[in-house]
């Protein structure tokens, strides 16, 4: 079917599904009014996260990728009394319009943006008595292994390590393709094989914009 058959599929679920939001829909606004790329999670990928951090009961998240803070403030809604979400980003505006964002939802004193290189701000990072439950890996696909390496050290057994855009209308299995993204990823993927302190599946998925898919990982 036609993109627009999926968009639409995307709408009809999402109204039965997702309700309204001042502060969600305030911070897609307030992103592309601030002219940030439209890459953030859809509405359903974003209640699925936050869904995910709910069932496993988070009460700390790690973000890697903020952009304009929408997935951040699905986690901040997530987390409940006490929790808190972490999310490290690298460019400047994004992080003030992630600030002004998560401000907006009320959520200031939950969610905590970083900013910095990433593989930098967890290199700071101590899993200490302090581990996080729940991690969202969304930002330069190239260090994609380096985050999961990080993610692992900084969380707690039984916990969720989710890479979002793992799958690219296939690209990432098109081997004739070498972009630096899809390089990134195959090294997760074939690190993952290997990795007997974890279990791995990947799921397609067909958004509003196109065919991509996460790799949902659990820590033993
Ligand atoms: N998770 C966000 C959401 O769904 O609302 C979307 C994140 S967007 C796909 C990726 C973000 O990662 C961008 O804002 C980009 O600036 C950031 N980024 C890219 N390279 C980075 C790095 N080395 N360290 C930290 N952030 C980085």
């Amino acid at each position: 079917p036609p993109q627009e058959a999926f968009s639409r599929s995307a709408r009809y679920h999402d109204s039965f599904l997702i309700a309204p939001d001042d502060a969600l829909m305030f911070a897609q606004k307030n992103t592309t009014a601030n002219g940030l790329p439209e890459i953030a999670v859809s509405p359903a990928e974003g209640k699925l996260l936050h869904l995910v951090a709910c069932s496993i009961g988070a009460k700390r998240i790690l973000e890697i990728g903020t952009l304009g803070g929408y997935s951040s403030i699905w986690f901040g809604r997530a987390v409940g009394e006490g929790g808190e979400v972490v999310t490290c980003e690298l460019n400047a505006k994004h992080v003030q319009v992630a600030r002004e964002n998560i401000v907006k939802a009320g959520l200031g004193n939950v969610v905590k943006v970083v900013e910095g290189s990433a593989i930098e701000s967890l290199a700071k990072m101590e899993s200490g008595d302090a581990p996080f439950d729940l991690v969202f890996i969304d930002a330069d696909k190239e260090n994609n292994l380096p985050y999961f390496l990080e993610a692992k050290r900084l969380t707690r057994k039984g916990a969720v390590i989710i890479v979002d855009n793992t799958v690219r209308e296939g690209q990432v299995a098109d081997l004739s393709n070498t972009a630096a993204p899809h390089v990134g990823t195959r090294k997760l993927l074939a690190h993952l094989k290997e990795d007997t302190e974890v279990s791995a599946t990947t799921i397609s998925t067909i958004g509003e914009r196109m065919w991509d898919g996460f790799t949902y990982i659990l820590k033993f």
